[in-house]
């Protein structure tokens, strides 16, 4: 375990395997040169995982992280090296979904700058909070990623009376919101932008300045996936010029540091990554990671292996 994990991942690991912690060491690094040949599994949270990384474990088996999303693990660098990578999806979608229309609403009606009204006592020194333009009524969502989290929000988006539609690279034929093989199309045909894809490459900076026009004037947009499907910069530019209307973000590029223009705006509203963050699911995520470790080591199979890896079995 290179960093501190939630005590229920130790707890699941120590009665069975010896669990090394570098991290308690005056010197972390030294501590894990020191074991690195007899590392037979990797318990990890948010850690960069690269060809670079697993070259110091001969023996390394299996990366076992926290998290759905795994985009600081190089599954490919894994996958050609025969290390199995597990991630915690489902047991946090119901929490994510629950946080990304929460933040939904938070933003269209301005639910963070009317409780700082009250609490700054301009309701009885100046009157009601001003009327908020925007409406959830009538809105129309367009979901980046309709996967596991992303139908849990579909659901409830339905449930509030919104329509939905989704893009993503694949259109699903179990699934019946309308579907656009492009973003741009999408954001043509939707006010409100719900991003709820994967980070890395592939999905870098997919929102752009000429998606956020194609949104328009009326527009939201909601992160809840990863803080790199947007550039930042031109989100600013369009948030402060009223190309859009409003955006409500969980996630950032650079975590945890958040541009101070974003911060200026009055028309973010921003958490600090909070979408799986209560204590039951982030344990049961690290029970989930614990679980992983010990099912290969006692079948030879991880409970949930990702995309990359699922084919890899034990070589012993
Ligand atoms: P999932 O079931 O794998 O769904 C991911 C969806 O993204 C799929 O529907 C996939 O559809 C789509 N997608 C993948 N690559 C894409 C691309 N290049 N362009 C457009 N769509 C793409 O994963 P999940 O469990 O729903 O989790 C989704 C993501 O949410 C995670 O990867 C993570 O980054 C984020 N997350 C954030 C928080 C938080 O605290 N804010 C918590 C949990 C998860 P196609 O294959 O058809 O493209």
């Amino acid at each position: 375990m290179p960093k501190a994990m939630r005590d229920v991942v130790l707890r699941g690991l120590e009665d069975r395997f010896t669990v090394h912690k570098p991290y308690e060491s005056a010197d972390p690094q030294a501590a894990m040169n020191a074991i690195a040949g007899s590392v037979r599994g990797l318990a990890v949270s948010g850690l960069k995982v690269d060809g670079a990384f697993l070259d110091q474990f001969p023996n390394l088996e299996i990366v076992s992280s926290f998290g759905v999303g795994y985009d600081n693990v190089d599954a490919a660098a894994c996958a050609a090296r025969g290390i199995m990578v597990s991630n915690t999806p489902d047991v946090l979608t119901d929490e994510v979904a629950d946080t990304a229309i929460g933040l939904l609403i938070m933003t269209v009606r301005e639910l963070p700058a009317a409780e700082r009204w009250l609490r700054e006592g301009k309701w009885a020194g100046q009157g009601a909070y001003p009327l908020t333009r925007a409406t959830l009524k009538g809105r129309t969502l367009g979901i980046v990623g309709l996967g596991r989290i992303g139908k849990a929000i579909a659901a409830r988006a339905e449930a509030f009376g919104l329509t939905v539609h989704y893009h993503g690279r694949n259109k699903q034929q179990d699934v019946a919101y309308p579907y656009h093989a492009t973003l741009k199309g999408m954001a043509e045909a939707v006010d409100t932008l719900m991003l709820v894809a994967p980070g890395g490459e592939e999905t870098r900076h997919l929102v752009n300045a000429g998606i956020l026009a194609a949104l328009g004037p009326q527009g939201v947009l909601i992160n809840i996936g990863r803080g790199t499907v947007v550039d930042e910069a031109a989100l600013i530019d369009a948030l402060s010029k009223g190309i859009i209307h409003g955006a409500g973000l969980d996630v950032f590029e650079n975590e945890p540091n958040v541009p101070a223009a974003l911060i200026a705006l009055p028309n973010a509203v921003l958490l600090p990554h909070v979408g799986s963050a209560s204590v039951a699911t982030r344990d049961a995520m690290g029970q989930l990671v614990a679980d992983n470790l010990v099912s290969w080591f006692e079948t030879g199979k991880a409970v949930t292996p990702v995309a990359e890896t699922a084919g890899i079995t034990r070589r012993s």
